[in-house]
């Protein structure tokens, strides 16, 4: 294995994007950042740019509004990048699915390497969702 996916696997920087989320999957996300779930213990960091992120994380269905956006983030990402589809609607588009602006699930625009299901996901959850991207490296 390569000196930098040694790198990778032990500190993920993740970017983080709410593509048509209603932000409880953010607050879950952001629950994993405080001391009682604390992964920047595990050396994950959540950045403010693309530029700077090892994963792409995706909460909610993908919107008319952001799809051009999320094309652009994913082209703009370094490689190799590890796509990771959050919550139900992230998957699958949840409750959102018959939504008038809803234009599909993450995967039928830009590939997912792992899904994190759950309305919303557990911070648990999210801990095994992120150990399984890096065990694909
Ligand atoms: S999965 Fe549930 S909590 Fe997450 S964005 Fe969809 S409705 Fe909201």
């Amino acid at each position: 294995m390569s000196l930098a996916l040694k790198a990778l696997k032990k500190s993920p920087w993740v970017f983080h994007v709410n593509t048509g989320a209603c932000n409880n999957c953010d607050i879950e996300i952001l629950d994993c950042l405080t001391p009682r779930f604390d992964v920047e213990r595990f050396g994950v960091l959540l950045v403010g740019s693309i530029r700077h992120a090892d994963v792409l994380l995706i909460s909610g269905p993908v919107t008319q509004n952001v799809l051009s956006r999320l094309k652009r983030l994913y082209e703009a990402a370094p490689r190799p990048i590890k796509v990771v589809a959050f919550g139900a609607c992230g998957c699958r588009c949840g409750i959102f699915r018959d939504g008038y602006n809803v234009v599909g699930p993450i995967d039928k625009y830009i590939p997912v390497d792992a899904y994190i299901p759950g309305c919303p996901p557990k911070p648990e959850t999210i801990i095994s969702g992120i150990v399984k991207v890096l065990n694909q490296l």
